[in-house]
């Protein structure tokens, strides 16, 4: 099978790659390469010197050599905690460094926002969604070097990094809408001469915002363009090793409030070890809303500290995500499916496929198309044009990568595929410091234990199922329950999978993997996923106060359920106290 079919599965990508004529970085070094494919080709040179294959940083405020200030509240950027180095996972370079914020940088952020509340919770909802906008327009004005540095610094093909700028425009775009759309509604009341309704709100406090370093972008734009418009002041705390991500998308945000005359504190930033600052901003009380995005690990402490002070957390967990193809699935698709959940940022996405149920009619045919598919996909540095899986994002990630395979023949299970770290000696040896592995594909037994846990590195375990009711049990009998998916071509399955006894998870998929959601649905998983919805649907509503509100415009005083408290009662009866 060609890498087209990697390529295919990529379609759906809301971009044209070819078609890019503002993919020019304006440093000399880089002006002559006008296309996506000759600027990739630019830098998978090994010839060109580090700071030309970095060309795009300074197009975004950035550089390698100079220390960035890592907190920003609004007004000023500025840290005094260590200095943090973000490093390629490709290539082991350098690409910038980051000085971390403090406790006291962090106080420092948390009372520029504070000041800057009321005025923008009382700044109407629609005005809100206009700043939003603005700021959509500005990021896909720099997409493409935005994306090149989610790539440089997360380690995702370039593709992917572009592909998840576009979901921050997304998610933009859909809050414009909702600023017009945060509707409450009205209840008949019971009440003689009193009108009933419900108001949204802007939360009390703070929202926090926690990230993980997979999604380095989109999970912040989930969140606060959601967050902006229902009239909240945000602080985020993003991953340690994706901060000069983090960095960009601030300075255009923060470029944005000033230019449109609104207080830039709404929108806070500050970089920094989870132990110290993802700590302080968990345990702090003016966190009104804590909205964590990471590993079930960390989730649970987030969730104990949080619910500890009565705040409320918004969680996205681990996944442990799994496929299930039944006999009568159109294989062509599915496999296709297969592979890019499977492989798909190297198997670091928290949707990305880690069991694979084939039904023993399928097992043999789907197992032959997926060795072919798998060796098809070129393994290299992510700003290359024909790689297809990139880097992983730590070097412990390799470490992972080696125990998990072993973990997973100790229990009788037999690679199929791959195995093994993998050393590039492509480029001059420019990848060998990078964080390689090879896709693999595991045989194991059903009832091998480490199908239980999430290890997010490319490894997919494959299960043979006697029919669509065992791969269900197997789907719904892990701790986690984020992404499911079902090949099949009979509408009784569809329908039973997608009810009451099919798949728990959050994200209930038909002839689709599970990995690459769309923004409009609301996003999330149930059980150790941590119960969190985010983005689309009426996901909006965490971000908001319900204020239930009775208005009596009569001249009597009736009690709601006929009670006659001392007389006076119209309505009468003896009715029940409720509340
Ligand atoms: P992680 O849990 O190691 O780190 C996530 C964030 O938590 C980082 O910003 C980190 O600095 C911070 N942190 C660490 N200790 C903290 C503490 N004590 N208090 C507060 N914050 C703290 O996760 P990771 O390795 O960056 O990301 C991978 C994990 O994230 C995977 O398990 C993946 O499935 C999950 N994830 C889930 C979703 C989802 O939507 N469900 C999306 C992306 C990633």
């Amino acid at each position: 099978m060609q890498s087209t079919i990697f390529h295919t599965s990529l379609a759906y990508l809301p971009f044209r790659i070819h078609e890019s004529p503002r993919f020019m970085f304006r440093k000399a070094a880089a002006a002559r390469y006008r296309t996506v494919d000759s600027f990739l080709r630019f830098m998978s040179s090994s010839s060109v010197r580090p700071q030309q294959r970095y060309a795009f940083l300074s197009d975004l405020g950035l550089s390698q050599t100079t220390t960035q200030k890592g907190v920003c509240d609004g007004y000023s950027w500025y840290a005094s905690g260590p200095k943090h180095t973000q490093i390629n996972p490709a290539t082991g370079e350098v690409i910038g460094t980051v000085e971390f914020g403090s406790g006291d940088d962090y106080e420092r952020a948390v009372k520029a926002m504070l000041a800057a509340k009321e005025k923008w919770a009382l700044t109407p909802a629609p005005v809100r969604g206009e700043v939003v906008r603005q700021i959509g327009q500005r990021i896909r004005e720099k997409q493409h070097a935005l994306g090149a540095l989610v790539s440089a610094e997360m380690g995702k093909i370039l593709p992917e990094g572009i592909g998840e700028v576009q979901e921050a425009v997304d998610i933009c775009d859909f809050a414009v809408g909702l600023s017009r759309t945060l509707n409450g509604s009205v209840i008949p009341s019971e009440r003689p001469g009193h009108f009933m309704m419900e108001r949204w709100n802007p939360l009390q406090g703070c929202v926090g915002i926690i990230s993980a370093f997979n999604f380095p972008c989109a999970v912040y734009f989930w969140n606060v363009a959601l967050s902006l418009v229902c009239g909240n002041v945000n602080l985020w705390k993003p991953a340690e090793t994706t901060s000069l991500v983090a960095i960009a998308f601030v300075k255009l945000v923060q470029d944005v409030l000033k230019e449109s005359g609104h207080d830039p504190a709404v929108a806070t930033l500050v970089c920094g070890h989870g132990k110290e600052i993802g700590e302080a901003l968990i345990q702090d009380p003016r966190m009104e809303l804590v909205s964590f995005t990471g590993s079930t690990a960390v989730g649970r402490h987030v969730n104990q500290v949080v619910a500890g002070r009565f705040g409320r957390a918004l969680l996205e967990l681990g996944g442990n995500n799994a496929m299930i193809i039944d006999q009568d699935a159109d294989l062509d698709l599915a496999v296709r499916a297969a592979l890019f959940g499977a492989v798909g940022t190297a198997g670091q996405r928290c949707t990305s496929l880690r069991r694979l149920f084939l039904h023993a009619d399928v097992y043999e045919e789907v197992l032959g198309r997926l060795k072919q598919a798998y060796a098809s996909v070129k393994i290299g540095d992510p700003l290359d044009s024909q790689t297809l899986c990139g880097p992983l994002h730590r070097p412990e990630g390799v470490k992972l990568f080696t125990t998990t395979v072993a973990k997973a023949l100790e229990e009788g299970g037999k690679v199929l595929v791959g195995g093994q770290p993998w050393h590039g000696v492509e480029k001059g040896g420019m990848l060998s410091h990078g964080n390689f592995v090879q896709p693999t594909v595991v045989e194991v037994p059903a009832t091998a234990k480490i199908l239980e846990e999430e290890a997010f590195v490319p490894v997919m375990y494959v299960v043979k199922i006697k029919d669509l009711q065992e791969g269900v049990k197997m789907n719904n009998s892990v701790r986690q329950g984020l992404s499911s998916a079902l090949f099949t071509s009979s509408p009784t399955s569809m329908f039973e999978w997608t009810g009451p006894t099919g798949s728990d998870c959050g994200i209930v998929n038909v002839n689709i993997g599970t990995s690459g959601a769309e923004i409009g649905g609301a996003f999330g998983g149930n059980k150790e996923t941590g119960w969190g919805r985010e983005s689309g649907s009426d996901a909006w509503k965490q971000y908001m106060r319900r204020s239930t509100c009775t208005i009596n415009h009569s001249k009597e005083l009736p009690l709601a359920q006929g009670i006659n408290f001392g007389g006076g009662n119209e309505n009468g009866g003896e009715g029940k106290i409720m509340d």
